[in-house]
């Protein structure tokens, strides 16, 4: 396999949002050219005109570049074997077409939408697997021209050998063998002129000198029929690797239902592109040892196709979660705050437009929360006790412990000495607080947790003289009045 040059390619189609499964078969396609120092192609397959847009092209690029897939070749950036957007090759797949039909290998199929239709439902009610009979396989001269006088537009069939065993071998799978007669002849190019994804698919493959395929199970069906055809046209098929669907934790298909499915969804809620890359590299790929946390360049490296597995990958909120967390808690607390940013702007917290100092302030309690959160989503979660002045006790047992005797003493003793504080900051309260359990005797927990409680309302959080030097002096000594009025 290292003889020759690797080369790979993703080839979306644009017609809606960019869904995991997809950015997971550009990820293994895109580490095998790495891994081999070979190129990415990056095609775009839009012959379902009335589906594909640009907007979704635009998105699918704009994800790919988020998650660090870059490419070499493609639409945008040209190459040596463009175009590369199907619809600009519509000459070429002709081209191909018109070889086929002379060597009696396709032939035109004058058959209505509603023929196909009743011929495959008498198939299906006499319990036989639905495929073309071959009504047009053998038209005279006057069939077509009255076919032609009618006004039908004809299709471009492929004749499929009939009795034939359909080989190749699977980089994930092994060898895959699918029995012709289950085929039956298929239309390669629509009544008007363009041609379907098997067929384009084939022709781009080849003339793109793609070496290996790696996509989703969902198109190992489609597989026997791109075989036949690269038989047909003389090219070498590139070596295929279908990896395994991506299941929900309940174990079926993952949709909407099970939450977000799009990349940009994940993108949207606050995740790093480097936590969705290294979780998609699991799904389906499992290193050698117990490493759980990847680069791109580790994965670069350690990638191989033979640790692939067949068996469905679960696609588990929790273990991305897990693995978004090690990344939120690595990361600089300016880049969680961009994360969190839009969250808090749509939870009320602030404004669109942010000043310089609110911005900086936020940073630092950013800091203090981002070993709370695995997403930039999960900040509204924690953030409350930075911005809400009006403290509701978590529970029970939180009221429970600011009915201790000894928290009269405390709460005037902190009063009485953060008026007097005049440089407010984590060390200077630090040392506050500690002077509180020396004068009055009292363990660590006695002071910090009732401060804690009626500052915040919780019975856990970041560091006490971090919130309080955060909220600053003003704020804390009008929250200590506020709550302490309530009990
Ligand atoms: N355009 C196809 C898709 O998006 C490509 C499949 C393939 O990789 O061959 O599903």
């Amino acid at each position: 396999m290292l003889q020759q040059e690797i080369r790979v390619r993703f080839a979306p189609s644009p017609t809606g949002p960019f869904h995991i499964g997809g950015a997971r078969s550009a990820l293994f396609n895109w580490l095998l050219a790495k891994k081999y120092n070979g190129k990415f192609v990056m095609r775009i397959e839009d012959t379902d005109l009335e589906r594909s847009t640009k907007e979704s092209e635009e998105n699918i690029k704009d994800a790919l570049n988020w998650l660090g897939i870059t490419w070499d070749e493609g639409a945008d950036v040209g190459g040596p074997y463009g175009p590369y957007r199907q619809t600009e090759r519509l000459d070429t797949y002709n081209k191909y077409t018109q070889q086929l039909l002379a060597e009696g290998k396709a032939y035109y199929c004058y058959c209505s939408e509603e023929e196909i239709e009743a011929e495959r439902q008498a198939q299906h009610d006499k319990g036989e697997t639905p495929r073309y009979g071959g009504r047009c396989r053998h038209l005279t001269e006057s069939e077509i021209a009255q076919f032609t006088a009618e006004g039908r537009k004809p299709t471009v069939r492929f004749h499929v050998i009939e009795n034939k065993q359909i080989v190749f071998k699977d980089m994930v799978r092994d060898t895959i063998s699918f029995d012709s007669n289950g085929v039956g002849d298929f239309v390669i190019v629509k009544s008007d002129g363009v041609p379907v994804y098997n067929y384009a698919v084939v022709i781009d493959d080849a003339l793109m000198h793609i070496t290996h395929v790696i996509r989703g199970e969902e198109h190992l069906s489609n597989t026997p029929r791109q075989v036949v055809l690269y038989e047909a046209l003389g090219f070498t098929a590139p070596e295929f690797g279908h990896i395994s669907l991506i299941l929900a934790t309940d174990r079926s298909k993952m949709s909407k239902r099970h939450g977000a499915t799009s990349v940009d969804q994940y993108r949207n809620l606050g995740y790093l592109p480097e936590a969705i890359v290294n979780y998609l590299a699991l799904l389906g790929w499992s290193p050698v040892g117990e490493q759980e946390f990847f680069s791109l360049e580790e994965l670069v490296q350690q990638f191989s196709m033979d640790r692939v597995a067949k068996s469905p990958a679960v696609f588990d909120l929790d273990k991305l979660n897990y693995i978004s967390a090690q990344y939120i808690k690595k990361a600089t607390p300016e880049v969680v705050t961009e994360l969190v940013l839009p969250h808090l702007k749509t939870a009320g917290y602030i404004d669109d437009t942010i000043s310089v100092e609110a911005k900086a302030w936020l940073v630092s309690v950013v800091a203090e929360l981002q070993e709370y959160i695995s997403h930039g989503a999960e900040i509204v979660n924690h953030i409350d006790i930075f911005f809400n002045d009006e403290i509701e006790f978590e529970n029970e047992e939180a009221v429970e412990i600011l009915r201790d005797a000894d928290i009269p003493q405390v709460m005037a003793s902190f009063r009485e000495k953060l008026q007097a504080l005049t440089i407010v900051d984590a060390p200077a309260v630090k040392a506050l607080l500690k002077s509180i359990t020396k004068e009055l005797k009292l363990g660590g927990k006695k002071v910090f947790m009732p401060l804690r409680i009626v500052l915040t309302g919780k019975m856990h959080g970041p560091d006490l003289d971090k919130i309080i030097s955060l909220i600053g002096k003003e704020r804390i000594l009008a929250r200590l009045e506020k709550t302490l009025a309530k009990i």
